[in-house]
């Protein structure tokens, strides 16, 4: 495949060759050749082979990253240009992505191991395609004129909030760090982002086409490499104004503590899940519920925060509901990302594979009956890769670990209920409360359980739906505060109250 074969000459022509990581202040960081540096091996999970190394940013290079953010939000043109130019800025970024669409889908597909397909279709169109959403936002962006007492005219300034430190997961590796970046942008900040150790060629890669393309001043997008050690850097960093971060719930409270030991840099957190789908016994259609249930389920192989991972089932369909998604499952093709004929990629690494494994092996040790998978594949070439076979367990009860906690892969626990009430308490039952789903075909069941379901977004009769319009994050556990629409250029903003005093006094 062409796509792969530029990506793979990417990697050897400036990853390998240099053994570069950070990308900062508009070039490629020049470590120190006498210090040595921690290597990251970043590595084909299709494969088990390594495709490059790239050198850790430590704590001095996160530094200069910062710093470099921080002097051109201060002093440089960027925070000056008109707001016409910033949005032109945006879009030329969208249109840069598109025109480098082959070659970002391959990267992605080579370290995290999603199909072409996900990468091509899903991650990549989004990636461009939010960033001219926000580019019309620009100029929409209000204060407000506020209603004091006479003798006073009070209003509010929406300004921007100075150095952003995104951190994001290796699930969604560009679109992910794109959902931050595009409004950061749009409203005048400057970046550090923090890609996953795993999944950083296709940031680092879009770094190098947005400086080679000069849409931005040196400084305003930087890019350091690493994992725990260069995240906790960035968020102990004084000149970072803010941390967005979308990761694992533990990590989310590191990067909180990390805020509150060093300047109290705001923090919007987007962390795990492990959300409900109820199937009501008067669901329509079933066979439609069936497919969207599996494919919200098990596709980019169970890695994503909001997916289904909990089915609550009513008892009346239960075991047809089963047996289709066994169905399902046993045909599952598990394989090279990059052909045509594969429906799942590997797991993104191989302790992230064997983390899988230890939930698969709980689920069976607490007493939940495994009906499909529960194994790695490792037929022919597969053996070499990090593949698990689509899982689906049931008899899951509230107090199994794979009803609690967050497996990330593709394992499905299913759950049965009789009434209503017993569906809600099911579906409530974890720390979690990012998505939920409900199908049934009685409008005022939906309204009803849709209010009492303890999560940030819920989807009636058609699981997954997202949308730049429309918030996107969690609550209880799994989330402080909504990215998209509006409300990521909220949190990209500090308000100002300014006060006139109609005569002096
Ligand atoms: P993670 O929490 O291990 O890592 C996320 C990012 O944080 C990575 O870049 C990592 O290097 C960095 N990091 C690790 N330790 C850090 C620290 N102490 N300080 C600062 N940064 C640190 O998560 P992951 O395994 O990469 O991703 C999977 C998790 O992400 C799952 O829990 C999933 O639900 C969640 N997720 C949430 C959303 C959402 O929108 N709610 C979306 C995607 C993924």
């Amino acid at each position: 495949m062409p796509a792969r074969s530029d990506a793979l000459s990417w990697i050897t022509a400036t990853v390998k060759n240099k053994k570069n990581g950070a990308f900062v202040g508009g070039e490629w960081h020049r470590d120190d050749p006498s210090k040595s540096a921690h290597l990251i091996k970043v590595i084909n999970p299709a494969t088990g082979e390594i495709l490059c190394e790239l050198r850790e940013s430590d704590k001095s290079v996160v530094d200069h990253a910062a710093a470099a953010a921080l002097a051109a939000f201060t002093s440089g043109p960027w925070t000056k240009w008109p707001r016409s130019e910033r949005a032109a800025a945006l879009i030329k970024i969208g249109a840069e992505i598109r025109k480098h669409h082959h070659e970002l889908a391959a990267l992605e597909t080579l370290c995290n191991g999603k199909t072409w397909a996900e990468s091509f279709h899903d991650d990549i169109p989004e990636s461009a395609s939010v960033f001219d959403y926000y580019a019309g936002w620009i100029d929409k962006i209000y204060g407000e004129t506020c209603p004091v007492e006479q003798g006073f005219v009070n209003f509010t300034l929406r300004e921007s909030v100075g150095p952003c430190a995104l951190i994001v997961p290796w699930n969604f590796p560009l679109l992910l760090a794109c959902w931050k970046i595009a409004p950061a942008l749009a409203m005048g900040n400057t970046v550090v982002i923090k890609p996953s150790p795993q999944t950083s060629l296709s940031m680092l890669r879009l770094a190098e086409i947005i400086h080679d393309a000069k849409i931005l001043p040196a400084g305003v997008f930087n890019v350091v490499v690493g994992g725990g050690p260069t995240g906790e850097a960035l968020t102990h960093n004084d000149a970072i104004a803010k941390v967005s971060f979308t990761g694992g719930t533990d990590t989310g409270r590191a990067v909180l503590k990390g805020s509150a030991d060093s300047n109290l840099k705001s923090v919007t957190l987007e962390l795990g899940g492990k959300s409900p789908n109820i199937i009501f016994g008067d669901a329509k259609n079933l066979q439609a519920v069936i497919d969207r249930s599996f494919q919200a389920m098990f596709s980019h192989k169970g890695e994503k925060c909001s997916e289904p991972t909990r089915l609550i089932v009513h008892r009346s369909l239960h075991d047809k509901v089963v047996t289709a998604l066994v169905e399902k499952a046993e045909k599952t093709r598990c394989g090279d990302p990059f052909a045509d004929t594969t429906d799942q990629g590997p797991q993104c690494f191989e302790g992230h594979m064997e983390r899988i494994l230890g939930y698969i092996k709980a689920g069976k040790a607490e007493g939940a009956k495994c009906v499909a998978g529960g194994n790695r594949d490792t037929a022919g070439d597969n053996a070499k890769g990090y593949f698990v076979r689509p899982t689906i367990f049931t008899g899951v009860t509230r107090e199994m670990k794979i009803f609690q906690e967050e497996i990330f892969g593709p394992v499905l626990a299913v759950s049965v209920f009789d009434t209503e009430e017993e569906a809600i308490e099911l579906a409530n039952a974890t720390r979690y409360g990012l998505a939920a789903g409900l199908y049934t075909a009685d409008a005022d069941r939906a309204m009803r359980v849709s209010r009492r379901l303890d999560a940030g977004m819920v989807f009636v009769n058609r699981y997954g739906c997202y949308d730049f319009s429309s918030p996107f994050g969690g609550f209880k556990q799994s989330g402080w505060g909504k990215e998209m629409a509006i409300h990521s250029l909220e949190s990209y903003t500090r308000r100002k109250s300014i006060w006139f005093a109609v005569a002096p006094n």
